[in-house]
């Protein structure tokens, strides 16, 4: 067993406080990361707060974690001493089910381990609550720890590790590319990235957005056109207009207008986790042909993907440092769309 200074809250309304937490001793497969960033994710603050329900406290988010390894277990085979490498949303799944085998890891039948919050054994997770990332060390099993390209900062990549992979995924999946209408509704932390990775894929993009306060930065990333959803207007413009709409806003929309904006067999993703039902009507999916479906993440090796791309096409979320003490601040921003694009923890604050 080790310790490591972390920052946690200790109910839903707490504020954030230095803390000491163990982590489990290195075994055969696991790897130490010495955590350099840690990015602040709406599912952070959602947990953090316990917006969904069952949050255990102390409870440490942070799963956008970049750092280098510090050890590595005996078995170890991916990864060296000095790596820089990353961790995401999960720390393991069971690996045998059909999702698991296919890659596939975030949907584990048997339930993926989550980074934080996530109940385990106390010899995973001294305590039996998963830890997250807002904290010096982590200990994971190495096929959950992924390698970021020589050429990305660790600062810019953390936030790719969750908001990259969540927009990544989908638009991979629905085949978002040249010829294609793609629409990202809202843009914040994960739409800011859906933006440059769609455009990248080749896809025309498409922002709605609340007011076109940020216009100017969403044609910057990519996108051809930029709506405002407060504007009536929009609604009429963009009737029938997509293939694919990827809605990544941590509130409850009237899906039934942004339904309407699909052409005939077009696919709107929900990405965004609002704490309430979402309601919508039957005849805004059996006009139209229209899916309504669901994405989460994506896999390690679609993850270790998504990395690649974004070095290649030299693309990365838009980021704002700020040190440990200055998280309940950045919640308070993030909550009122008060950032650009993406908080980052400088972990050599703790
Ligand atoms: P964020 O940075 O706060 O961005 C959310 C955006 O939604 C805002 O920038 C804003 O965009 C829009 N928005 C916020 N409140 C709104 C309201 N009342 N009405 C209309 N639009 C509103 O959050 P994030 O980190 O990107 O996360 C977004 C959501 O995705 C959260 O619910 C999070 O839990 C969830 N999430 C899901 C997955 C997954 O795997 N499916 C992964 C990560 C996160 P505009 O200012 O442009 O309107
Ligand atoms: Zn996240």
């Amino acid at each position: 067993m080790s310790t490591a200074a972390a920052y946690g809250v200790s109910s839903p309304d707490g504020s954030f406080e230095k803390i000491t937490i163990e982590r489990r001793d290195v075994a055969p497969h696991d790897v130490l990361i010495d955590i350099a960033y840690v990015g602040i994710c709406h599912s952070d603050i959602h947990t953090a707060r316990n917006e969904w329900g069952g949050s255990r406290y102390p409870c440490v988010p942070g799963h956008e974690i970049t750092g280098v390894v510090a050890a590595v277990g005996t078995a170890v085979t991916k990864h060296r001493v000095g790596d820089r490498v990353g961790v995401g949303c999960m720390v393991d799944s069971c690996g045998e089910c059909p999702p698991c085998r296919a890659g596939e890891e975030q949907h584990c039948t048997k339930g993926a381990t989550m980074t934080y919050n996530g109940a385990v054994d106390s010899s995973v997770q001294p305590g039996g609550n998963t830890l997250g990332g807002y904290s010096t060390h982590v200990v994971v099993t190495e096929n959950f720890v992924v390698r970021i390209p020589d050429e990305m900062g660790l600062d810019a990549a953390a936030p790719l590790l969750c908001a990259g992979i969540t927009l990544y995924s989908p638009l991979r999946f629905w085949g978002a590319g040249p010829g294609k209408q793609v629409a990202i509704i809202g843009m914040g932390g994960l739409g800011h990235v859906g933006v440059k990775i769609a455009a990248a894929m080749g896809a025309d993009v498409t922002v709605l957005s609340r007011s076109l306060s940020k216009q100017d930065d969403g044609k910057a990333f990519g996108a051809s056109g930029y709506y405002a959803t407060s504007d009536r207007e929009t609604f009429r413009e963009l009737r029938g207009r997509f293939d694919l709409m990827l809605n990544t806003v941590s509130a409850n929309l009237p899906l039934d207008y942004y339904l309407r904006l699909l052409k005939m067999n077009g696919s709107l993703v929900i990405l965004g986790l609002p704490e309430k039902p979402l309601t919508v009507s039957p005849f805004s999916l059996t006009g139209g042909r229209h899916s309504l479906a669901g994405s989460a993440i994506g896999g390690i090796a679609e993850t270790q993907e998504m990395l690649d791309f974004c070095a290649e096409h030299k693309i990365g979320p838009e980021i704002e440092l700020i040190s440990a003490d200055a998280i309940d601040d950045a919640y308070g921003r993030v909550v009122a769309s008060d950032v650009r694009y993406r908080f980052v923890i400088d972990v050599s604050t703790m």
